[in-house]
């Protein structure tokens, strides 16, 4: 379809006449026009809507309606209600069930427990904010009956592309859409017989109608909200007239269609419904008017063209450069904090290093004018001028002044002769001339002078920084909040605490001790997510975590695509995936994805190929995204202490050290199990991607822990 106009709802389950926040709001967007209304009750909206169907109908046009509620519950629901595993005659069952008065006054909550009793135990429906207990309506999450999943299978994918779509089941809670169902799902119903075949409801039914309503979840656009949201405006107005707005935009391009066609079976369509626009967020960001602020990080990021099957590292590498972005705010932090923070700002000398022009040596001052060639004698004015304790006089032309290493310079005095290279004769000094003007004197700001820049935005404070910025004056630094890294390990065979009784078929987490204080090393925020089973549900919500308390994701293992790779599933799932086949040895697979918009790197679980691959995509990943900029390994050549033939077509890192020669030595075995091997080195060595021998004495490439501020 090719709607010429556009409308999204934004429901309210409120048991009140209510406007503003948590309230209903529709957009409409039709070519230029864009309108915004906010109607008290649930009666007026659901008028409201009928008459701008009609209107619509009436003047010939398509309409798209979109819905921010789920049209269908997960899969089994609907069947155990009605007898029919069929969305429509559950919402048809839910308008006879559900009293929801012209002022808003409802029985939702007795509805969801009256579904509860129809299974045995709590029933699937949970949560209550009254202070009442409701019978029936558990407070917190149950256990939910056997064979009704939390999600359906197009909240999975929404989840993972933007949003934190909740269950279907939670009716109360921040951003819980439990009630909003129950109390829309009747809407849904009337609509749809009081228009007949005019109006489709997609998926149910095909989308060939003039008017077609589908569910739409504006969350998605939660980036561009934010940045378009005016001050004292309801986010609720914002996500409806954005929705509306990409939607409106991607029809009139024509490129409606691949949101029409999802890639889920026609059963799931059926019973559960599907989120238009799920993996295809992409496509509404993009179809936005500009004006819109685009995200800070792309979503397509990591994207690799089709048809790559092994990719080269440079070229991992290379587009991992180009799409990550700063996703930090920035602070102010005195210096004595600041040591590994980055500066989000140039800083300039507030004083200049040396403030005044004083002396390099211990010796003695004078006006270099009163002096020529040959032997020299100046008498010596009583006093002396010390680092801390200015002379306060001047020194006359033709006289000297006892003057020591960092002393301001008197007045009268631009030239300092070395102690050693004179005589004392009585009162006076003799040495030989003649000496440069301005001899053994440093100038003021000849290091650096008062308002020039002393360090670049995105410069790493290292320690002499701290000395130099301290020298010039500033005691506070503007950087950018400290990257929170959040790190998670999966798998059934981990056993999370070390030491721990671990049965012969249990491996400990030897990952997430290294990738966290990798994290701590490189001067972020480690955030430990744990360990996690192989389990979908259990890695979602860890990821959910991770979105929520970090700046980025470190998942290692079920990376690859082995049945229980599940990270990547999900994250594929999600449509954000790209899985990357790095012709690297060790550590092949690298997963690389958004999950709620954040990123995620999802390293081997091999700890060698986790590591080297931590070392290789990670870190200048991690330091790009802190605001740093791109740091590639620094590495410099060496004689090799070894031989080796090298297949072409991979690039390898081979686990080394120095020898007492200064030659690159490396560990006995390359199995990527023999984690000993990474605690023997001190660095890596690099073998390039073309095939070749190398013999003891040929030139390699060391790469040093240290040069990965692991010294
Ligand atoms: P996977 O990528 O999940 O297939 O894991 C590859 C190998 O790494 C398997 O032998 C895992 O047992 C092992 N592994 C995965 N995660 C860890 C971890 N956190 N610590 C130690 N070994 C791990
Ligand atoms: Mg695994």
């Amino acid at each position: 379809m090719r709607p010429e106009r556009v409308i999204v709802v934004d429901w309210s389950a409120a048991g009140r006449p209510r406007t503003g926040k948590g309230s209903i709001w529709i957009a409409q967007a039709a070519g230029q026009s864009l309108e915004t209304e906010n109607p008290a009750t649930r009666h007026a909206a659901e008028a409201r809507l009928a008459e701008r169907i009609a209107a619509a109908l009436a003047a010939g046009e398509q309409l798209l309606v979109g819905v921010d509620f789920g049209f269908g519950y997960p899969a089994g629901f609907a069947r155990r209600v009605t007898g029919q595993a069929d969305a429509p005659a559950l919402w048809d069952w839910l308008a006879t069930a559900l009293h929801d008065g012209p002022d808003n006054a409802n029985d939702h909550r007795a509805l969801a427990a009256r579904l509860n009793a129809m299974w045995p135990g709590d029933g699937p429906f949970w949560g209550n904010p009254g202070s009442l207990d409701h019978p029936g309506l558990p407070r917190t999450r149950p256990e939910l009956p056997a064979g009704l999943a939390d999600f359906r299978a197009t909240e999975i994918v929404a989840r993972a592309g933007a949003g934190r779509a909740k269950s279907p089941w939670q009716l109360a809670g921040a951003g819980a859409v439990g009630a909003q169902m129950l109390t829309g799902l009747p809407m849904l119903s009337r609509l749809r017989r009081r228009f007949g075949a005019a109006l489709a409801v997609w998926p149910f039914d095909a989308a060939d109608a003039p008017v077609v309503m589908a569910e739409v979840y504006p969350a998605m656009l939660r980036a561009e909200v934010a940045a378009a949201q005016g001050e004292g405006e309801q986010r609720d107005a914002v996500e409806v007239r954005l929705m509306a707005l990409a939607l409106a935009g991607l029809s009139a391009r024509g490129g409606l269609a691949p949101l029409f066609a999802p890639d889920a079976p026609r059963e799931v369509l059926a019973e559960e419904g599907w989120i238009l626009g799920a993996g295809h967020e992409t496509a509404l960001r993009a179809a936005l008017p500009a004006g819109v602020d685009p995200p800070r990080l792309r979503d397509d990021c990591f994207a690799m063209p089709q048809g790559v099957d092994w990719v080269p590292v440079d070229d991992a590498l290379a587009r991992l450069r180009a799409d990550l972005r700063p996703v930090t705010g920035v602070q102010d932090v005195p210096l004595a904090q600041a040591a590994g923070r980055v500066l989000a700002a140039d800083v300039t000398a507030r004083r200049s290093n040396p403030p005044a022009p004083n002396s390099a040596v211990d010796g003695y001052g004078f006006a270099h004018a009163a002096i020529g060639t040959g032997p020299q004698r100046l008498p010596l004015v009583a006093g002396r001028a010390v680092a801390g304790q200015p002379f306060a006089g001047a020194v006359p032309a033709g006289a000297a002044i006892r003057i020591l290493t960092g002393a301001i310079l008197p007045a009268g005095v631009d030239t300092v002769v070395l102690e050693e290279d004179t005589a004392r004769d009585g009162a006076a000094i003799v040495f030989d001339g003649p000496l440069k003007q301005g001899a053994n004197t440093r100038k003021a700001g000849e290091d650096v002078a008062s308002g020039a820049r002393a360090l670049p935005r995105g410069h790493r404070l290292r320690p002499p920084d701290l000395a130099l910025l301290t020298a010039l004056g500033v005691a506070q630094v503007p950087v950018y909040r400290r990257l929170a890294v959040a790190v998670l390990s999966t798998g059934d065979e981990l056993v999370a605490q070390p030491g721990a009784p671990a049965a012969p078929h249990r491996i400990y987490d030897a990952n997430r001790p290294m990738l966290l204080s990798l994290a701590a090393r490189w001067g972020y925020a480690p955030v430990d997510l744990g360990h996690v089973r192989d389990n979908p549900g259990a890695i979602a919500a860890a990821l959910d975590r991770g979105a929520a308390e970090a700046d980025v994701i470190l998942t290692s293992g079920g990376a690859s695509a082995g049945d229980e790779d599940h990270v990547s599933r999900l994250l594929r799932d999600g449509g954000t995936l790209s899985s990357w086949r790095i012709a690297m040895k060790p550590g092949r697979p690298l997963a690389l994805a958004l999950w709620n918009g954040v990123p995620v790197v999802g390293l081997p679980g091999n700890p060698v190929a986790a590591f080297v691959c931590a070392f290789v995509f990670a870190r200048p990943a991690l330091s790009m995204l802190a605001g740093a900029g791109w740091q590639a390994p620094q590495g410099f050549q060496v004689p090799a202490a070894f031989a080796k033939v090298k297949k072409p077509g991979r690039r390898e890192y081979l686990r080394a050290r120095l020898d007492a020669e200064g030659r690159a030595e490396v560990f006995a075995s390359e199995g990527s199990g023999r984690i000993s091997g990474l605690s023997w080195a001190t660095g890596l060595v690099e073998l390039p991607d073309e095939g070749g021998a190398v013999a003891p004495g040929d030139m390699v490439r060391f790469l040093p822990y240290g040069g990965f501020d692991l010294g």
